[in-house]
């Protein structure tokens, strides 16, 4: 018999950069039982004089998304880690996603490592409102890729290709649209509501 290996049951977050997705993200996972994992940030803790880190440093400077198969191979290292660190228990945890998958690529990779069970859509109808985000974060956390109005621009347009296919990836009844530009604590308010009344619960 050949024993399917179970599915990682998420909550994807995605929205353009500046959206939200982080600190919601960060917030999720200080609830027991939830598990957050930000590809942004796994990226950013390569050290940056290694082979790994300077091909992030090399696409994310000019805004563009790693290659597709770099980025899920070590988002896997990643969770696989954690998962031997007892951080992540698969069995009971409920994993919160945010920044992968980025685009329909990697959504199909992942499929028989995810079951989503819902897609939490942060929107927001003015970019000006998140660039300002964006600038305000470049000078706290130190971050290149926030830093420069080119480079915010081209992140936006790829995020514009990229987001119609891989939300026509997943049915339309595992998408909730959020207001984004919502406060931090209205934007929580509203997930938590939508996470309360999810079928799965976690076991913390
Ligand atoms: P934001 O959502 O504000 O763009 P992130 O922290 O999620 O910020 O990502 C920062 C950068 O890391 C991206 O611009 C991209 O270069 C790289 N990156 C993050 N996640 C992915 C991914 N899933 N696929 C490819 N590149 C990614």
């Amino acid at each position: 018999m050949i024993v399917q290996p179970m599915r990682y049951r998420t909550i994807l977050l995605f929205g353009a950069p500046g959206s939200g997705k982080g600190t919601q993200g960060k917030i999720l996972g200080t609830i027991p039982g939830y598990h957050h994992c930000s590809c942004g940030e796994v990226f950013r803790r390569l050290q940056p004089e290694t082979e790994l880190g300077r091909t992030f440093l090399e696409y994310s400077s000019q805004g563009r998304l790693v290659p597709d198969e770099f980025t899920v191979r070590l988002w896997r290292e990643n969770i696989q880690a954690e998962t031997q660190a007892n951080l992540f228990n698969p069995l009971n945890h409920l994993l919160v996603l945010d920044g992968i998958p980025r685009n329909r690529r990697q959504a199909e990779i992942l499929q028989e490592t995810l079951e989503v069970l819902i897609l939490l859509n942060l929107t927001c109808p003015d970019n000006r409102k998140l660039i300002d985000r964006m600038q305000r974060r470049a000078l706290k956390e130190n971050r290149l890729d926030d830093a420069n109005l080119e480079v915010i621009q081209r992140r936006f347009q790829i995020y514009e290709q990229e987001t119609r296919d891989l939300l026509e990836f997943y049915t339309p009844n595992l998408v909730q649209v959020i207001d984004a530009t919502q406060s931090p604590v209205q934007v929580l308010r509203t997930i938590l509501n939508i996470l309360a009344h999810l079928d799965h619960q976690p076991q913390p």
